[in-house]
């Protein structure tokens, strides 16, 4: 048996449960979250694409492919890619040249 569930049923600890399925947790703010998966709520929007994360985590680390960081840069001209399949992409444009 598993610590918290002893505590739970001595009556130490609440628990907050999902209204939807059997999930549960003693911090409210886990299953308030939990229950975005089955909303489909995306709280946290990309202000600059508009994408939307369930977790703040995920959008700070999206944020990152708009704050300008580049590291894939073309070594033909002074261009960088956030991504190496967008170098790639932009490899063409040299290639019919
Ligand atoms: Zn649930
Ligand atoms: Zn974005
Ligand atoms: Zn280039």
């Amino acid at each position: 048996m598993l610590v918290e569930d002893f505590l739970f049923k001595k009556g130490n600890l609440r628990r907050h449960s999902c209204t939807v399925c059997n999930y549960s947790s003693p911090l409210l703010a886990n299953v308030k979250r939990h229950l975005l998966t089955h909303t489909g709520e995306r709280p946290f929007s990309c202000p600059v694409c508009g994408k939307g994360f369930i977790e703040k985590q995920g959008l700070t680390a999206h944020l990152l492919n708009h704050s300008g960081e580049r590291p894939h840069k073309c070594n033909l001209c002074a261009k960088g890619f956030v991504r190496k399949s967008d170098l790639r992409a932009h490899m063409v444009v040299h290639l019919q040249k």
